[in-house]
């Protein structure tokens, strides 16, 4: 499985906001972004006149970064969201956010979607009692997430155990942090999805 294996924090330097690729060091002082939050690279503080397809392009990049996703499965995805009937733009956050390990992500069990991933890859979860170790599995409304039962005592879910304490679930999925299972309630409204993303331009870079 491809993946993007460079320094993540590259990447919210280049799109100039935080992406929390990192989880809790996102919210310390070591954040390389609060440290140093120009572009990287020899002329990253040079400044650059954007036009229109610029900046298409970096929203494009970003929501594509944010939910870890490389090139041709974000097109992918884009294509899944225009068959479907709906605002094109929402589709396209909403199949993202139903990834199975951004909903890992957002049910607390992770501490950032990178770790999500690696957690599902690894073979720590199931769905609707059926072990899945596929990141980008499709889930939906209805479907059980859950830590497999002989996983649960393992390093990440101990954390995950304290830190579901304070998490903040999403109200389209409800969490036990008890048993570390959850289910998703109904498919994300827009407003319950990032509002800092502007999934429009990404539609405009696509329609050029
Ligand atoms: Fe981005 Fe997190 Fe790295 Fe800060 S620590 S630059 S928010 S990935």
């Amino acid at each position: 499985m491809a993946r993007y294996t460079d320094a993540v924090c590259r990447l919210c330097r280049r799109e100039g906001t935080k992406l929390f690729l990192k989880g809790s060091r996102c919210y310390s002082k070591k954040c390389a972004f609060e440290r140093r939050p120009t572009p990287p690279g020899q002329h990253g503080v040079r400044r650059r006149k954007m036009g229109d397809y610029g900046i298409q392009l970096r929203e494009k990049q970003k929501v594509r970064r944010v939910y870890r996703v490389l090139e041709k499965q974000f097109q992918n995805y884009f294509e899944v969201a225009e068959s479907h009937p709906g605002v094109t733009g929402e589709n396209l956050l909403r199949l993202l956010e139903l990834r199975l390990d951004n909903v890992v992500f957002r049910m607390g069990f992770a501490q950032s979607r990178d770790q999500a991933r690696q957690l599902v890859t690894h073979g720590h979860f199931a769905v609707n009692g059926r072990a899945t170790n596929i990141a980008s599995f499709q889930a939906k409304p209805g479907d059980r997430v859950e830590v497999r039962e002989s996983h649960r005592d393992r390093e990440p879910f101990k954390l995950a155990k304290e830190t579901l304490r304070s998490h903040q679930t999403p109200e389209w999925l409800t969490v036990d942090a008890v048993t570390l299972a959850g289910s998703i309630v109904s498919a994300p409204r827009r407003d319950q999805m990032p509002m800092e993303l502007n999934e429009q331009l990404v539609v405009e870079y696509y329609s050029r």
